[in-house]
């Protein structure tokens, strides 16, 4: 009968129960083949050994409690697993034989390697004759077999080499007459001589392929606490997916290059054999996992990302290096004689630097040899000194695809750049099945997550601030939280609001604020402070953040420069930056354009209407645009649309303001100053350089200077005679009265009120409806016209999320 292997991790192995949960996998699987099962120690138990024999040979006070929790642990389980006492008994001797070494630990003063050795793989011994004993306690077949005395290896320069000829001669003399189950310890083996050895941290999923090439199996299940291999490091990127299908070569490249979930070396036994590897989830026995076999799958083209961390990158340039050949390999060569790995290599097109990533721990000993290998180049000036950079982590995408798709590096450096990740060095290996990134370690969980979503369409998370929490933005964190999950669903938009700000308070959230924050209640939040807030939003971890200014004021605009340079997206229906000074305005649109993050403030003109948007439309595409006109002014609009004879001007305004239809103080209406910012706005659009005192302002008001709802209201009545006059010969002549804005591509830029015929498009407008229209070469006859409702909490905040959502796109 064939034989098939099983290998159990320590995390599939935490205590009574889940041994328990294995016998009853593996009696279920029973019957068809034999099994031979390898387990890893419970969970915790390696690091406990390797720590305990640490605190022996320093003689610390504690390590005996700390021995004394492994063994009752262990014991324990013996006992709930209804061990019988001769299945007890040797693990009981292993611990008084461990406690005895412990203390000569203590005598030496130091942990010899080979007891190290000895001593950190004892968790394999214990968890297998757990497992053996459990079989056995019911009735089941089962032999414990111990591994040191099967598995041969040879240590090499890039880890432990099986010998499998070796170790095939010894199971033969165990396996003649053994039952059709194996219970064998992981980790543990010995090498040519003799000595006890490990396969390597994780090295149990080697033991188990070691075993499936000794056996001659058909088929190795890996069983671990994740559901297979998946794209990513689920500790790194929350939505990591399962891959279905990987070949043993890009197994090999994920595991080499960080994926946890497999031994680096596991698959080597296998390569001349053709035997499946199912990697498994103890917790959902019923899910596929992920296959590995020689085939493969050749889509999608990259299958997953992986990160290398603790390491530094060590640069050697300079003129001197251009056309002479040797540099890199006496760089090598250097390296390597200091017994130094160099985990990846990158020399640039020019050949005038080669970098190499090193691990951290042998950063500074890289330099130093280096340096001297290449003293006399750098005394002579050919070469620079050796640079040192620390806190590098190398990010891997790994796929067969990716060497025959084209455009795969350019959807990675794309998805880098927009996540503003710096990109320290690049490497593509000869086979193109992977392409490796080295970035500093404050930006790889960005970068991860931003290639995640890149190549799996998982979600694009945004994290995002809102400042400002008036009626604008209350009324956009309703939309944003109310149109999250659809975004989700169909977008792949992961939108996270993790600040709310206010003048004085803020309330920062790792995930989403709460809907109190949300609905502007900031009392449980902390005094504001810029710099805190845009770090928190500009989350390490998240790829993309946006900074939503909903206030009026204008401080958060002195800070939009510094957000934009530190990659934040800003978005804003305020017009202080728009319409302030133009070489602020200038700076943002340069970065805007060249920087890392975009600035958007559709909502400033016409609120929710398109008017910014269709404008630059217009600019791009090459139309000329002659001339703008429109009525901006909401409020405005609705006094002149309500204007009777008969009426006073003053009294319509009072009842405006008391329907909330002004802003709190109307003479910000009335000025004409914020039709007149808009004006500005759409002005600098076209490229004039536009400022506010540039343009002719008409006011509503009897004297320039006026503010405060009480000095409007008191001064107000003087103009009522004026304003009747002027109405009443607008409709003599059949026409109405505006409060209108122009602009010409001169320059020429006025903001007034008007008599329009009756017939003039902007004669018909409802309620507060906006109106541009916008006079261009291709629209010469007729104005291309954007109207509709131009004021509002909803709309303006509607015009806040549209800008949002082209940001979103354009993240790809
Ligand atoms: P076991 O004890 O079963 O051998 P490990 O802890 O050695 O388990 O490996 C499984 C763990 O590897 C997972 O819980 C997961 O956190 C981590 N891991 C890292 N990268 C990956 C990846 N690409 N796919 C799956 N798991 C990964
Ligand atoms: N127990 C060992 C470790 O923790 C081997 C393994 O689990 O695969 O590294
Ligand atoms: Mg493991």
């Amino acid at each position: 009968m064939n034989w098939i292997v099983h290998k159990f991790g320590g995390s599939s192995l935490a205590d009574a129960r889940a041994f328990e949960h294995v016998v009853g996998l593996m009696t279920a699987e029973s019957g068809a083949r034999r099994q031979a099962v390898v387990v890893s120690a419970m969970q915790g138990t390696t690091d406990a050994l390797i720590d305990l024999a640490e605190r022996a040979a320093g003689d610390a006070a504690d390590w005996p409690e700390a021995f004394e929790a492994l063994r009752s642990r262990h014991l324990e389980c013996a006992t709930m697993l209804g061990l019988e006492p001769e299945a007890i008994e040797p693990m009981a001797v292993s611990f008084r034989r461990l406690r005895h070494l412990l203390e000569s630990f203590g005598l030496l003063g130091s942990v010899p390697e080979e007891a190290l050795e000895l001593v950190s793989a004892l968790g394999e011994q214990w968890s297998a004759r757990l497992l053996d004993g459990a079989f056995r306690a019911r009735g089941q077949a089962s032999r414990f077999v111990d591994a040191r005395e099967v598995i041969r290896i040879r240590r090499g320069e890039l880890g432990p080499i099986a010998l499998l000829d070796d170790s095939r001669k010894r199971l033969a003399a165990i396996t003649n007459d053994a039952p059709d189950r194996l219970v064998v310890t992981g980790f543990c083996c010995r090498d040519e001589q003799g000595r006890i050895a490990t396969l390597g941290r994780d090295g149990s999923d080697f033991t188990a392929t070691i075993l499936a090439a000794l056996l001659d199996a058909g088929e190795v299940q890996i069983w671990t606490d994740v559901d297979g291999v998946l794209n990513a490091d689920p500790g790194r990127v929350p939505n990591a997916q399962v891959i279905e299908r990987l070949s043993y070569r890009e197994a090999f490249e994920l595991a080499y290059f960080g994926a946890r979930v497999l031994h680096p070396q596991t698959l080597s036994p296998l390569l001349q054999r053709d035997v499946p590897v199912r990697i498994r989830s103890t917790r959902h026995p019923d899910r596929p996992g992920t296959l590995i076999d020689r085939a493969g799958s050749g889509t999608p083209p990259v299958k997953g990302m992986t990160a290398i961390r603790d390491l530094a990158l060590v640069n050697i340039e300079g003129a001197g290096m251009l056309g002479v050949p040797g540099t890199a390999e006496r760089v090598f060569a250097t390296l390597h004689r200091g017994a130094i790995s160099v985990t990846m290599i990158s020399q640039g097109s020019s050949e005038h630097s080669i970098c190499c990533v090193v691990p951290a721990v042998d950063a500074d000993r890289a330099r130093q040899l280096l340096s001297e290998a290449f003293a006399r180049e750098i005394d002579a000036g050919q070469l620079q000194a050796v640079r040192q950079e620390d806190r590098i982590e190398v990010l891997a995408a790994v796929g067969d695809g990716m060497a025959g798709a084209p455009g795969v590096a350019g959807r990675l450096f794309g998805a880098l750049g927009r996540a503003g990740v710096n990109v320290r060095a690049i490497a593509q290996g000869s086979s193109e099945r992977n392409i490796s990134i080295a970035v500093t370690r404050d930006q790889s969980e960005r970068a991860l997550r931003a290639l995640h979503a890149a190549f799996y369409l998982s979600r694009h998370s945004l994290s995002i601030g809102v400042i400002g929490p008036g009626q604008v933005g209350r009324a956009l964190l309703g939309q944003l939280r109310d149109a999250a999950p659809r975004l989700a669903e169909t977008a792949g938009l992961d939108l996270q609001i993790r600040a709310v700000a206010n003048s004085r308070a803020m309330v920062l959230d790792d995930a989403q604020v709460s809907d109190v924050a949300m609905a502007g209640d900031l009392s449980a939040g902390e005094p504001l402070d810029y710099e805190r807030l845009a770090a928190h939003v500009r989350a390490e971890r998240l790829p993309h953040a946006v900074l939503i200014d909903c206030t009026a004021s204008d401080v958060p605009p002195t800070r939009y420069v510094e957000w934009l340079e530190a990659g934040i997206h800003v978005i804003t229906p305020n017009k202080q930056a728009g319409a302030g000074d133009l070489e602020r305005y200038r700076k943002l649109r340069r970065l805007d354009a060249d920087g890392p993050a975009r600035w958007r403030y559709e909502a400033t003109v016409g609120a929710g209407l398109p008017v910014v948007q269709t404008l630059r439309d217009l600019v791009d595409s090459g139309d000329r645009v002659d001339s703008i006109e429109g009525i901006f002014s909401g409020t405005l609009a609705w006094l002149f649309n309500r204007f009777e004879p008969g009426m006073t001007f003053s009294g319509l305004v009072r009842e405006a303001h008391d329907a909330g239809y002004t802003e709190p103080d109307p003479a910000d209406d009335l000025s004409g100053m914020d039709v007149a910012r808009k004006l500005v706005i759409l002005g600098r659009e076209l490229g004039l350089p536009l400022t506010l005192d540039a343009i002719e302002i008409d006011p509503l008001l009897p004297t320039a200077d006026l503010s405060g709802a009480e000095a409007v209201f008191d001064a107000l009545p003087e103009m009522d005679e004026a304003m009747s006059r002027r109405l009443e010969a607008a409709r003599a002549a059949g026409g109405c009265l505006r409060y209108t804005a122009r602009l010409a591509s001169d320059g020429s830029a006025r903001v007034g009120l008007e008599q329009l015929p009756g017939d003039h498009p902007f004669a018909h407008l409802a309620l507060t409806d906006n109106v541009v229209a916008f006079r261009t070469r291709r629209y010469c006859d007729n104005p291309l016209i954007v109207q509709g409702p131009g004021a509002g909490p909803d709309v303006t905040a509607a015009g806040v999320f549209s800008d949002l959502l082209r940001i979103a796109q354009s993240l790809g």
